[in-house]
């Protein structure tokens, strides 16, 4: 066997099987995680964090976001240092494709299902299973495996309460055209992943191209919000203007990126958060000081620039005061 065939034959086996024993929840669902959940994701309907908001709803008690199922199964710190106790088939996976030339991992699909919500006192566990993997595929980051699993979230009682399939990439990125080619040129900039482009968002990317960060707005009720969606969260309009951003705003939040490598983005990165002074949120990149420099409310200015020799984003300088 070719060494190509015996790596993918490896990984077939795998198809089928758990990546490791069922998880159960560290906490049982709670109203502490629940309520720092709504905090950071702004989500304010009552029933999940006002007792009395949810013995009159049709819950009969508070409940959890549906969107927090995964959360009560993560494992913290903890999955950045795995011990050699910790039978993950995903480890494994990892280490093999590595060791065989894909170093680079980036998550490319994921969708949810939930059957019920979970209450306080709930415990959940969770299984995963390979679902599929791929052959060899070449894609716009590099050549590699898709790798499918499948998680299902059960109760205490051994009752499914919804699902999570999950795809990932490991890839062997791509090196810029210039190393490949003896020919003298000018390097080429390796370009930036695309962002999907429908009906309801190609609008404010026109608005880059076009020198100006757009924020939607609601034409019944005046209300500002981002990303672009169709209907208003406060008044369910699906009525719509933009205004133009200032560009002014302040850091929310940001973390600093240093792995994996990917073509088009320079490492270590500065991706924040970054709060308008309109109002509204958008993910970009602060550019014009070290990463290590960016702060949560240090005041930031918008510059749209080429981020490769094509597409234009909306870079965020710390402020001249
Ligand atoms: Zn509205």
């Amino acid at each position: 066997m070719t060494e190509k065939a015996e790596l993918e034959a490896r990984l077939k086996s795998y198809v089928g099987t758990p990546t490791g024993p069922p998880f159960t929840a560290p906490d049982a669902v709670n109203e502490a995680m629940i309520r720092h959940w709504c905090e950071a994701m702004g989500d304010r309907l009552p029933v999940y964090t006002d007792p009395a908001a949810g013995q009159k709803s049709v819950h009969g008690g508070l409940v959890a976001p549906p969107t927090m199922l995964q959360a009560w199964i993560l494992r913290g710190m903890g999955m950045a240092t795995p011990s050699e106790e910790d039978k993950d088939a995903q480890l494994e996976i990892g280490r093999l494709l590595a060791e065989a030339g894909y170093p680079s991992v980036v998550a490319t699909n994921c969708e949810q299902e939930y059957l019920r919500y979970l209450r306080p006192g709930d415990r959940v566990v969770a299984e995963t299973v390979f679902e599929a993997i791929s052959g060899q595929k070449a894609t716009a980051l590099g050549i590699g495996y898709f790798i499918d699993t499948r998680t299902t979230f059960r109760d205490q009682r051994g009752e499914t309460v919804g699902w999570m399939s999950f795809r990932i990439l490991r890839f062997k990125p791509n090196q810029p055209a210039q190393a490949a080619s003896a020919q003298p040129s000018a390097p080429t900039k390796p370009r930036r992943l695309r962002p999907p482009l429908g009906h309801d968002n190609r609008w404010w990317w026109e608005g880059i191209d076009a020198g100006e960060i757009r924020i939607q707005r609601c034409k019944a009720c005046g209300t500002l919000r981002h990303p672009p969606r169709p209907m208003c969260g406060e008044c369910r309009s699906i009525e719509w203007d933009w205004i133009v951003s200032r560009g002014m705003g302040t850091v929310y939040s940001h973390v600093v990126m240093h792995h994996p490598p990917v073509p088009g983005y320079e490492l270590p990165l500065s991706v924040a958060l970054i709060e308008l002074d309109e109002g509204t949120r958008l993910v970009a990149n602060v550019v014009g000081c070290k990463p290590s420099e960016v702060r949560i409310g240090m005041r930031v200015q918008a510059r749209i620039e080429l981020a490769d020799d094509e597409m234009k984003l909306p870079f965020f300088h710390p402020a001249a005061i």
